[in-house]
């Protein structure tokens, strides 16, 4: 056997048959929130369920061999990671984030800075002026979204984290829309990475969650010592639904890509589409850089009708994707991140980072790709001018 196993073996086979008790094949749902101390003395492994569970951590630990992280904490949301990443930012010390991050941690960013008296500095990270210029600042973290919502961006981690290093700065990698089926970022050199286990890895859209994982053992431990201090572990039942949703997620994620990727180039040939941001076609800004960083070029992308057609009449005729906010589930769906996913953000700061108001995201589910191609196709065909 090939030492360490490839991620669909890990998927396949964490906590599987480990069960002593009973011999469990599947890993049991332990709903207990108390497990009885041998002596007063002596603290068991699990005592209190919101420190950890047996089943939080049988999803930690497939989460943490898949990414090849130390350990980490699985969390009642990605808000939930994303707000556990910044549980070590102290008074007057600075974050690093990206102009056009998820609207929501935007908002929580801007939130925490003001409360906790931290500085946030908000740059646009595929420029490297301007990306190097925020380094000099010395940052304590450096939060990287790659590829960003909803336009897909590229951000080059190798390079980036080993400049931010140079600083002394711990680098964060959101890993919600590739996933560790397609990207492995503390194998490019980042110390944590962060999930909204809501999309990909759940990929059923069923349960809300998150997951942030430490390459190294003392940060996985501080993780854990703040997750137990303000409560924000993910519960046993969340856990064990989330931890049944990974093991499909490298089936799933081949073939959605797949689809993505026939209905990106299907689109790009239609005159009536402007724009098609997918990082596997050649017109994408950093193809090269997909090549390299990724194993695959995700299922969210997004475009832009010709401005003579109205995006509301377009959506509205779709039958197969429904308008809805997330991504990442075995459902195809759309959404106008401008009203929806990044309301959040204010116009300028929606202007800023490039964000224009009929920009249409799309995540592929697993419907056949030619039901997908035909329902675009007569959307398209009856969609009203504006
Ligand atoms: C959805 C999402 C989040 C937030 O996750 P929730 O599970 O909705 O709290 C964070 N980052 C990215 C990139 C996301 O897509």
């Amino acid at each position: 056997m090939s030492e360490p196993l490839e991620g669909e073996t890990i998927a396949a086979t964490s906590g599987v048959d480990q069960d002593r008790a009973h011999g469990s094949v599947t890993p049991a749902l332990y709903n207990s929130v108390n497990f009885r101390w041998p002596s007063p003395t002596q603290k068991p492994a699990f005592d209190y369920a919101r420190s950890a569970n047996p089943t939080r951590a049988a999803l930690e630990l497939a989460l943490s061999q898949l990414e090849g992280a130390a350990g980490g904490v699985a969390t009642n949301s990605g808000m939930a990671a994303i707000d556990l990443t910044l549980q070590g930012v102290e008074r007057g010390q600075g974050v690093l984030a990206p102009h056009d991050a998820y609207g929501g941690t935007h908002r929580l960013l801007l939130t925490r800075a003001k409360q906790f008296g931290f500085q946030v500095d908000f740059v646009d990270q595929t420029d490297d002026t301007a990306f190097a210029k925020g380094l000099a600042r010395n940052p304590a973290l450096v939060l990287i979204e790659t590829p960003s919502n909803p336009l897909g961006r590229l951000i080059d981690i190798q390079i980036w984290s080993h400049a931010a290093k140079a600083v002394g700065a711990r680098v964060a990698v959101d890993n919600t829309l590739m996933s560790p089926a397609r990207q492995k970022p503390l194998d490019l050199g980042a110390d944590l990475v962060i999930h909204s286990t809501t999309k990909f890895i759940n990929g059923h859209s069923d349960v809300i969650g998150g997951a942030v994982l430490a390459r190294d053992a003392k940060q996985a431990e501080d993780l854990a010592w703040w997750a137990n201090c303000t409560g924000l572990g993910q519960g046993a039942h969340d856990a064990h639904q989330t931890l049944r949703g990974l093991r499909t997620l490298f089936a799933r994620t081949r073939q959605q890509d797949d689809t993505a990727m026939i209905l990106a180039r299907h689109l790009r040939a239609d005159e009536r589409i402007v724009a098609v941001h997918h990082s596997g076609l050649k017109s994408h800004p950093q193809h090269r850089l997909a090549h390299v960083q990724q194993s695959g070029f995700g299922s969210v992308f997004s475009l832009e009708l010709h401005s003579s057609l109205s995006v509301e009449g377009f959506i509205a005729n779709l039958k197969l994707f429904t308008l809805a906010e997330s991504l990442g589930g075995y459902e195809s769906l759309v959404c106008v991140p401008a009203t929806m996913t990044h309301a959040s953000m204010n116009e300028a700061q929606q202007a800023r980072a490039g964000l224009k108001p009929g920009l249409i995201r799309v995540s592929i589910g697993l419907e056949h790709p030619q039901d997908l191609a035909d329902d675009v196709q007569q959307a398209l065909d009856h969609t009203p001018l504006v």
